[in-house]
């Protein structure tokens, strides 16, 4: 009820003063009455005296004179509290009376009085007797009205004692508070102290007051209460930075990668879970950027897990340093990142990044002294285009980065929804590769390779698929896909065996020595059994290993280096060559041509496209075609259009060349057309322009 003890304490102490100033009154205002009753009777007792000896008849007269007696009585009316008078004669006859309007008194009752005073029903009855005795003559009486009196008097009193009364109340009160507050004072002091406490938290304070009353001891408890406390938060704060230790390391364990310290891909799921229930309700939209790295087991292979590692590093550190904050990034495992960018998924948003995440790989890592080139290749896909749905959308991104790896290096791919029908159709390839090699649905094309005399040195056998559904299909749609469904193999042995049997009809075509060029794929040298199925052929089909040659690129040689060159080694050996193909886009590092197994360098296709427009493209090629001259390699441009570019290259001494300027790939059929002689194209208008 009330908040301080202030209040209650000076209210008790206030009604104990004024009960005392009541009882005092009411002690003295009887004190008073006492006093006032007794003067009256003296003062009543002195008036019937003087008035009776007043009518005492004059000397020898026996009767009181009526008249005098009534002008006597009508005068002590006059006097204070006077209310009547009578004078009887001896025989008790009411001589004469004399009565104010409020009187209460009865003569009848006055006569029977004796002399003195005596006190009735609130009326003080003063009598005396006329004469002396023996010769009495009657008596008076004078009554007075004593209550009224009384009333009087206590009103006097008391409105003589009201300021006082009023004073010593207020007096008392202003003492009351003035010393509650004093006595409160350390309490107050106490209480503000625990409050400070608990609104500060901070235990180590403690209450100090020097006196010895209860509010000191109660300060003394507080204190050892707060020593309690402090020791147990102490022991309390330990237990919690271990705790709060062990479930950080569980924390970073389970939701960071220890390599490159970047969260690992439980934590992007959690976190994209909860994005994309919020997305999805703010009907926001969110992207993700799947991104891996292209020739990353050819490092590991060839240069160790160690620099693979370190590269792992690098590439979080130069991806983490071109992000915006807000950006989020993780590395899913092996070399496959994810960016969740933060908010802006415009097209152009995403285009920038995806710029910017290509560039971030153009400069070659720096190793233990090696300048590694290690391509990257990136898909990005909309929460929108996944209906939100997690695994839609990974696998959206996926799809996208599969795209731009079959784009080639250094590309970026934005998921759109025709990517599903054409995810489907590549299902459907997938799917239908076995049957393809029963039903011998595979046909072998050959494209020339031309010498600078302009004479057939070779073919390239390139694979075709004529499929039921689908029409002609081109190896670079298909070849990918058996590779990752594991069916390249069976591809390769079936193209071999192929062009086992049809080498005597080419034998028969072309009157010179030439080599039939066979595509292997990065994947053909993971099969330990590759060596002894060719030589299985050769044996079987009665065929000179010196009339084959195999093409692979500089990336699947070097991812998979031990068991290449062992492989390509042993089929040198039998008498086939070995191209590099498709070469200068991969490994710029250089030292590992050396180190390799080849007869010849093939300058890839994009260069020789370029060769009229770019500085640089004119460069690569001129320095290819050098550096294989010092290696005492062969030289082979492919992709040769037009007679410029042939002209171009024979002029930077290009061993031989191919291209469609002499012929596209044609099955063996429609080889038999084909030109035995194409220096002729030399002097084509084009040519003359250089
Ligand atoms: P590649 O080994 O670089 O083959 C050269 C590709 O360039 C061929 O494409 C060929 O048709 C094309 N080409 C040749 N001259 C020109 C030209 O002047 N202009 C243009 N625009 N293109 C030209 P194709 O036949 O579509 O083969 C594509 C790729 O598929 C090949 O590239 C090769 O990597 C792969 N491939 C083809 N056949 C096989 C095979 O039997 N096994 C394996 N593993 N891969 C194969
Ligand atoms: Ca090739
Ligand atoms: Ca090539």
């Amino acid at each position: 009820m009330f908040r301080s003890m202030k209040l209650p304490l000076t209210l008790l102490i206030s009604t104990a003063v004024a009960a005392s100033v009541i009882v005092v009154y009411i002690v003295s205002l009887n004190a008073q009455q006492a006093r006032v009753t007794s003067m009256q009777q003296e003062q009543m007792s002195a008036l019937v005296q003087n008035v009776a000896a007043r009518l005492e008849p004059a000397q020898g007269d026996r009767d009181i004179d009526g008249e005098v007696a009534r002008k006597e009585l009508a005068l002590q009316l006059s006097h204070r509290q006077v209310t009547a008078a009578f004078v009887f004669d001896l025989r008790k006859n009411l001589i004469t009376s004399s009565v104010k309007q409020n009187n209460l008194a009865s003569d009848s009752f006055a006569v029977t009085l004796p002399a003195g005073i005596q006190m009735a029903d609130g009326l003080m009855y003063a009598v005396a007797n006329i004469g002396k005795e023996p010769y009495l003559t009657g008596k008076v009486v004078i009554v007075s009205d004593m209550n009224g009196l009384l009333a009087q008097s206590q009103k006097t009193l008391f409105f003589s004692v009201i300021p006082w009364l009023a004073g010593t109340i207020f007096l008392t009160v202003i003492v009351a508070l003035l010393v509650s507050r004093r006595l409160l004072r350390p309490l107050q002091a106490l209480i503000e102290f625990t409050r400070d406490i608990a609104r500060d938290k901070d235990y180590s304070k403690r209450f100090s007051d020097k006196h010895n009353h209860e509010v000191a001891r109660l300060g003394t408890s507080i204190n050892s209460f707060l020593d309690t406390i402090e020791v147990e938060l102490i022991i309390n704060k330990e237990q919690n930075d271990t705790l709060v230790e062990q479930q950080q390391t569980m924390m970073r364990l389970a939701n960071y990668d220890s390599l490159t310290g970047l969260p690992n891909r439980q934590f992007v799921v959690d976190n994209l879970r909860l994005e994309l229930a919020r997305v999805r309700r703010t009907k926001d939209d969110l992207a993700l950027v799947f991104f891996d790295l292209d020739g990353f087991k050819g490092i590991n292979d060839s240069l160790g897990h160690e620099t693979g590692d370190l590269i792992l590093i690098e590439v979080a550190d130069r991806v983490v340093n071109m992000l915006r904050e807000g950006d989020l990034i993780a590395r899913l495992g092996g070399d496959e990142f994810i960016i969740v960018p933060d908010r802006d998924v415009s097209d152009a948003s995403l285009k920038n990044l995806a710029d910017k995440l290509v560039g971030a790989f153009t400069e070659p890592f720096m190793l233990r002294g090696l300048a590694l080139t290690v391509g990257v290749s990136v898909g990005i896909a909309r929460a929108s285009d996944a209906e939100y749905e997690l695994s839609q959308l990974m696998s959206n991104a996926d799809l996208a980065m599969y795209r731009s790896k079959a784009k080639g290096r250094g590309t970026y791919t934005l998921f759109t929804i025709d990517m599903v029908e054409s995810y489907k159709r590549k299902m459907s390839i997938a799917n239908s590769i076995d049957g393809a090699i029963r039903q011998d649905e595979f046909l072998v094309y050959y494209q020339p390779k031309i010498s600078q005399q302009g004479e057939i040195i070779g073919l390239e056998a390139l694979i075709r698929w004529q499929h039921p559904e689908f029409g002609l299909v081109m190896p670079s749609e298909f070849i990918p896909i058996a590779e990752q469904g594991g069916k390249i193999s069976a591809i390769t042995q079936w193209m071999i065996e192929r062009v086992c049997m049809e080498l005597p009809d080419l034998q028969m075509l072309i009157s010179r020595k030439f080599k039939v060029a066979i595509n292997l794929s990065g994947h053909d040298l993971r099969h330990t059994g590759l060596f002894d199925d060719i030589y299985g052929l050769f044996e079987r089909y009665q065929v000179n290993p010196e009339y084959f040659e195999f093409e692979v690129t500089e990336s699947a040689y070097l991812e998979n280096f031990a068991f290449a060159d062992k492989f390509f080694k042993r089929l040198s050996n039998l008498g086939c060559a070995i191209s590099l193909d498709d070469f200068g886009t991969g490994y710029s590092s250089l030292s590992y041509l050396t180190q390799i197994t080849i007869d010849t360098l093939k300058v890839d296709r994009q260069f020789i496209r370029e060769l009229d427009t770019s500085e640089r493209s004119r460069l690569v090629t001129g320095t290819i075609i050098d550096l294989a001259k010092r290696l005492a390699l062969t030289v082979c441009a492919e992709g040769i259009e037009h007679p410029g570019q042939w002209a171009y290259l024979i002029e930077h001494g290009c061993d031989h060349v191919q291209g469609y300027l002499f012929s596209k790939p044609v099955p063996l059929s429609k080889l038999l057309t084909i030109d035995q002689n194409y220096l002729h194209l030399l002097n084509a208008p084009d040519a003359a322009q250089g």
